[in-house]
């Protein structure tokens, strides 16, 4: 197997397309790294990123923006380890942060502040405050309530904070319905007629300098029809507000573009999606803001895990690998897809229909059903792909399991970006009975 950077889905080198589930020698290599070796060294279950792969999506996307005055905010929650958020800002990212601590995160980085946006519906008073001290780019205000804290935190710090308004567009994205948000019915955003409001109040809130538009319709979105309607009716809006004496100063699209999870999927290319913004923003002159998260590092990570051994049910063959869905809950989250390989010579192998489980005590602790895999055995390797978004940045330590290590491939070297979790370290914050103090 081979994470091809251009388009770095576990692929046979040798042998069939769909030689992924059974097919002959695979290659097991990343950048060169042999993923034998490096389970052998670093252990399983494992994160394994190339950062060659995130590098050409970045410079990809950027050659798509050409001749644009775009700034490109990484959505940090997909993938916050800091040794990817280095490498983006080295790219020229900035980030979209929905915590606190993702503003810490990314400032840890080296994210410059004036490349900040914070999105989300729920922000507390102190990540406000401390967004505001950072000095950040703008706010995504996604409620009037929050628009009037805003006011409120940045009048008593003698500021003015720079915001946009996340409108909710009122498009399906035909996504999965826990990762869809730009329908009515979601917590995100507001309506048009809502944000409209905010744009003719402005003058009674003084301290927010509301001069921007944000959306973000959902995530893993596949086809561009959704992404063309919803930039329509933000457009719509943009120019109604420019007409009315509303300068608009920064449109931001948000994320969401998907990726391939499954050998044979078309996602759309940056290039495509680009398009789409050039046609809908026709004339705009001011600051096109970007959310990708997924779209940037999902391919770039497989997850290494090893079975643990196989089991012959009435109904079903299991096979229990030692990843679990504290490592990866995507497929117990969503039934997401993820494609699965076994590494190493599975010439002459007998196929077989697994379900693919984790050791942890949920029904839900799945990650495929009835796949086709060459027969495996104890030990044997095994790769998950494309789990370099939401995939750590989504773990626990459930069923008290450590986080897992996380690695990073460049160019035919390896370094590990977070050691694996000890015992002690999970435990970290919980106090034994000698030091309570009860209040
Ligand atoms: C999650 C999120 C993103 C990134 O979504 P992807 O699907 O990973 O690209 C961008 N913007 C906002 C506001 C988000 O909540």
């Amino acid at each position: 197997m081979t994470l091809d950077p251009q388009n770095n889905h576990p692929r046979a080198e040798t042998g069939d397309p769909g030689a992924g589930e059974g097919g002959a020698r695979t290659a097991a290599t990343v950048e060169g790294v042999d993923l034998q070796a490096l389970a052998a060294r670093e252990g399983t279950p494992l994160h394994v990123y190339s950062a060659t792969a995130i590098r050409q999506r970045m410079a990809s996307l950027q050659a798509a923006l050409q001749g644009l005055d775009a700034l490109v905010c990484y959505a940090v929650k997909a993938n916050s380890n800091g040794a990817i958020l280095r490498l983006l800002a080295e790219q020229g990212a900035g980030a979209d942060i929905v915590s606190g601590g993702e503003l810490w995160r990314a400032l840890r980085a080296g994210i410059a502040p004036e490349k900040i946006v914070f999105s989300g519906v729920g922000k507390r008073e102190d990540e406000i405050v401390q967004a505001l001290d950072a000095g950040i780019a703008r706010f995504n205000v996604e409620s009037r309530a929050e628009l009037d804290l805003l006011q409120r935190l940045a009048q008593a710090r003698g500021t003015v904070a720079r915001a946009a308004a996340r409108i909710n567009p009122d498009v399906d994205a035909h996504t999965h319905a826990k990762i869809s948000t730009g329908k009515s019915e979601n917590k995100f955003g507001v309506s048009i007629a809502e944000a409209r409001s905010w744009f003719e109040s402005a003058a009674q809130r003084p301290h927010v300098r509301l001069d921007g538009l944000h959306m973000h319709i959902g995530s893993q979105i596949l086809q561009l029809a959704p992404i063309r309607e919803a930039l329509r009716r933000l457009a719509r809006f943009w120019r109604e507000l420019e007409g009315a004496g509303h300068r608009v100063a920064s449109i931001d699209v948000g994320g969401g573009l998907g990726v391939r999870y499954r050998a044979g999927e078309q996602a759309p290319a940056a290039t495509a999606y680009v398009a789409e913004i050039r046609a809908a923003l026709a004339g705009y002159e001011g600051l096109l803001v970007l959310e990708p998260g997924r779209w940037l590092v999902a391919e770039a990570g497989l997850l290494l895990t090893r079975a643990l051994l196989t089991k012959h049910g009435e109904q079903r063959d299991f096979l229990v690998v030692d990843a679990a869905m504290n490592d990866l809950l995507r497929p117990s989250l969503y039934d997401a897809w993820h494609d699965i390989v076994r590494l190493g010579d599975n010439g002459g192998r007998e196929i077989v229909a697994y379900d693919v489980v984790g050791p942890v005590c949920e029904t839900g602790d799945t990650f495929a059903l009835a796949r086709t895999l060459p027969r495996c055995e104890a030990g044997d390797l095994l790769a998950i792909a494309a789990t370099g978004a939401y995939g750590a940045s989504m773990a626990s330590t459930y069923n008290s399991r450590p986080l897992a290590a996380e690695v990073l491939v460049d160019d035919g070297r390896h370094v590990v970006v977070r050691r694996r979790q000890t015992l002690q370290e999970m435990v970290a914050g919980e106090r034994s009975p000698g030091e309570w103090q009860w209040t």
